[in-house]
């Protein structure tokens, strides 16, 4: 991903407390903006001026605290960060959109250049991706006209979000797994997040990949909320993993049989009906 980070565009300091209200849970996903206002393109070396002047407008136009958006991405594919992956945006509309998705604004417009670049799919594609990997966010995608009045974020940009905002001139969406090459899971990658992850700050991972893939799983059976689908094994995955040993598909197990930590028996019957393998 071509990251521009703030200093590197010259971003100002964001203004305290409300710049730096960090998010209370993990993202459902995000949602993708536009300008709406008439956009022409330009070259790169002119893209950070833009972006500036869109912080100011922000920030002394509109009285927020900082640029709206969580990140930027220019018709060059540069990815252009604007309040970043902790620090909650206010481009969706009210506290709480803020807090449900990230905000990613694609510089087109709504007139002038209002059709995205193959670059700028590209790097909003990085982007959406960074999100999910690092922020958490879950796969949740849509436009910021997903549940308030708006045009944003265009049509152009909207239908590309509803495809899954494929990456141009690649393959499908998100290929299916064919059936040889089912996510693999250890058990004692899965024991050993269980143990270290609980006590740790938000955040913390161990064996993220892997846990994803339990944690999928565990949504999928109704036993975990979709908000805590983050890739930590913490004190909610335990319970819905408790609730997974004691159920009659888990194996029925009770009292310190259904602690939550991961054994090679209910992870076996949980990856049967799910899709995945488990490995020692
Ligand atoms: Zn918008
Ligand atoms: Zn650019």
């Amino acid at each position: 991903m071509k990251l521009v980070t703030r200093s590197q565009w010259g971003a100002r300091a964001y203004r305290t407390p409300n710049g730096a209200t960090p998010y209370s849970r993990p993202r459902r996903g995000v949602k993708l903006h536009y300008l709406g206002t008439p956009y022409t393109d330009r070259t790169h070396d002119r893209c950070d001026d833009y972006v500036r002047q869109l912080q100011a407008q922000h920030m002394d136009g509109n009285g927020w605290s900082d640029i709206g958006y969580s990140f930027l991405v220019c018709t060059h594919g540069y990815v252009y960060e604007g309040r970043g992956l902790k620090r909650r945006n206010s481009a969706n509309g009210n506290t709480t959109l803020n807090e449900q998705d990230y905000a990613v604004c694609l510089l087109v417009g709504s007139s002038g250049l209002v059709k995205p670049t193959d670059d700028q799919l590209g790097g909003t594609r990085d982007a959406i991706e960074y999100c999910r990997e690092e922020g958490p966010a879950g796969d949740w995608l849509g436009g910021h006209r997903d549940g308030y009045a708006t045009a944003c974020p265009g049509d152009a940009v909207y239908a590309w979000a509803q495809q899954g905002a494929p990456r141009p001139g690649g393959t499908a969406v998100e290929p299916k797994p064919a059936p040889a090459t089912k996510p693999r899971v250890s058990v004692a990658h899965l024991r050993s997040a269980a143990r270290q992850d609980p006590p740790a700050a938000q955040g913390h991972t161990t064996y993220k990949a892997e846990v994803l893939v339990v944690e999928r799983a565990l949504r999928a059976e109704g036993l975990l909320p979709a908000d805590y689908v983050d890739g930590s094994f913490g004190s909610k995955t335990i319970g819905a993993y408790a609730r997974w040993q004691r159920s009659p598909a888990g194996g029925g197990y009770t009292g310190a049989d259904a602690d939550g930590i991961p054994g090679k028996a209910s992870l076996k019957l949980l990856a049967a009906r799910r899709g995945f393998t488990v490995t020692d």
